[in-house]
């Protein structure tokens, strides 16, 4: 993006963009409020496919605007989607791999060419701030590149291996690896650009030929990548992209023995539940799964205090705390805790909250009611369990009264057995503690069924503990851009351990599109 002034937009650059990106930014957005309400079909077999109900897409900063309609999917639209995936898929899965790499970067470079409509679009409909909302989509643009990237580091994961020593023949023997065949992905709310987009990329270029399935609060973002594919020009059921309610079309989905691998990106309770249904087939399929997270930031009493609350109050409330790589824990030294407390909570105040497609707005609102419900919950849980150092509050007041803003909460001396140290909240909500040495911070932070993000702060030797210590996919040190958030594709791979993720290889990274495929050798003798 923005080429021209040699701006890169990621998650650690966005904070101070140049002008014309706002001038960008306010264009595309006129634009598309001029074009709001209108009802967006499905596309199953390069067709568009309505269905007799229908689901409002609507603004979570402003629930009184709609959006779009959508369609709510059926059992059968999920079954027609994966059956024209399946008819696809012999020829889609022959085509030469740098033919799929090409069109897949003419995807990336439409996606750039409309990177402002969409960012609009996911700023509208997640309530993310406008350089979250740029970044989710830049973020794609760079997943769809890498996998091709990917694709051409490896030739195409074509391998010659060794030669048997038999006398009197040649023996060839070839390790390729070939798609599984009907690739389902099913995203999440908070990122739907990058999360349906990404793993969108590695299936397709690895051959595979895809049902996409976007959250039910955010379709249109998905839809707009089903655009970018269409426009691209992969074939009719290459790519099909459904809606519709997840315990429906999406359990649909998921229950069909023609679907032969899933990626899905979500909450862990989902996600365990797909891993379960999933398995009752009659083998075992690839599932890749992408889940929650309990992000812990360790600081220790050497470390650059300002580096640290700048960090932590970055990754803690960017998007509301709805990152799966949210900070929502800090375990904190004796020496240095009030320091550090006293920061967290100036910097904290100071957020602007509000319309988040306002270039001066860091926080926006929460996804829904149920959030909202939940943030209210969590805050009356832990106004008797500990103390609400800010926040703690729903915000009702002006511009706020028709969207789902909420403060964002720090909570101080809540007991080390409560619950919701181990609770992924998905709220702006952060808890500190006191700690007296750091064994006993690694000890905490550990001791969670999740292994997604950690930050830490300190000395470049107490560093090197912490990552030889910690349980956790991707890792920082004293890293003011964020302490557990702002992975980008070719910096920082992003997957997690334990209950965060299913396969121990990074999305973005060098090892993630064979995930995407199988193995097969080919020996071939000749008599010499
Ligand atoms: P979610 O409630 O688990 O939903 C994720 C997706 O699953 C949605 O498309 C949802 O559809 C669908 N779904 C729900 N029930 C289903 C079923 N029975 N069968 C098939 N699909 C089903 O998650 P979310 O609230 O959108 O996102 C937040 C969660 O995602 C957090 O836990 C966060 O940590 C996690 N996350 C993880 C990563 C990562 O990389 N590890 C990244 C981002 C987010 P509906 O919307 O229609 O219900
Ligand atoms: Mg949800």
């Amino acid at each position: 993006m923005a080429a021209d002034t040699g701006f890169k937009l990621t998650y650690a650059t966005m904070f101070n963009p140049p002008e014309e990106f706002h001038t960008h930014f306010e264009e595309a957005l006129a634009r598309v409020k001029a074009n709001l309400g209108k009802e967006h079909g499905m596309i199953i077999g390069g067709r568009e496919r309505y269905s007799a109900e229908k689901f409002e897409d609507r603004n979570p900063a402003n629930t009184e605007m709609v959006l779009g309609i959508f369609q709510k999917g059926s059992v059968q639209d999920a079954h027609d989607a994966i059956a024209a995936a399946k008819k696809a898929f012999r020829d889609w899965s022959r085509t030469p791999w740098q033919e799929r790499v090409a069109l897949i970067r003419k995807a990336a470079d439409l996606i750039d060419q409309r990177i402002y409509e969409m960012g609009a679009v996911v700023s509208l409909e997640v309530g993310k701030n406008r350089t979250e909302a740029l970044g989710d989509v830049a973020e794609t643009a760079d997943l769809f590149r890498y996998a091709c990237q990917s694709m051409e580091d490896h030739h195409g994961f074509i391998v010659e291996m060794g030669r048997d020593p038999l006398p009197g023949f040649l023996a060839t023997n070839t390790s390729v690896l070939r798609p599984y065949g009907v690739w389902l992905v099913i995203s999440p709310f908070n990122f739907p650009c990058a999360l349906t987009g990404g793993p969108a990329a590695a299936a397709l270029v690895t051959g595979n030929t895809l049902v996409m399935k976007p959250a039910s609060d955010t379709p249109w973002t998905a839809r707009l990548i089903a655009e970018c594919l269409r426009d691209a020009g992969l074939p009719d059921g290459v790519f099909n992209y459904v809606t519709g309610g997840g315990s429906t079309l999406g359990q649909a989905l998921i229950e069909h023995p023609d679907v032969a691998g899933v990626t899905f990106t979500g909450s862990y309770d989902v996600g365990m539940k797909i891993y379960r249904d999933f398995a009752r087939s009659a083998w075992v399929r690839p599932t890749i799964l992408e889940l929650g997270g309990k992000n812990p930031a360790i600081v220790s009493r050497h470390a650059n205090l300002d580096d640290a609350a700048i960090g932590i109050t970055r990754s803690a409330f960017g998007l509301q705390g709805q990152k799966c790589s949210a900070c929502s824990r800090v375990y904190i030294e004796a020496p240095v805790y009030d320091e550090l407390v006293e920061k967290l909570v100036t910097l904290t105040q100071k957020m602007k909250i509000g319309d988040p497609t306002d270039r001066s707005v860091y926080l926006g609102p929460v996804i829904n009611q149920s959030s909202y419900r939940d943030y209210q919950n969590f805050a009356e849980e832990l106004h008797q369990a500990g103390t609400i150092l800010t926040g703690g509050k729903v915000l009702t007041e002006g511009e706020f009264a028709r969207g789902y803003f909420v403060a964002p909460t720090l909570v101080a001396d809540l007991p080390l057995n409560h619950r919701l140290w181990k609770h992924e909240m998905f709220v702006p909500i952060t808890t500190l503690a006191r700690v007296q040495s750091l064994d006993e911070a690694m000890q905490l932070a550990n001791d969670v069924n999740y292994g997604l993000t950690a930050g830490f702060y300190g000395t470049p030797e107490e560093a090197q503990w912490f990552f030889e210590n910690i349980e956790a996919g991707v890792t920082y040190a004293n890293r003011p851009q964020g302490a557990t958030t702002g992975a980008w594709p070719g910096f920082q791979p992003f997957g997690g351990w334990k209950g965060s993720g299913a396969t121990g290889k990074n999305a973005g990274g060098v090892y993630y599109l064979p995930l995407y495929m199988r193995e097969q050798i080919h020996t071939l003798i000749q008599r010499l």
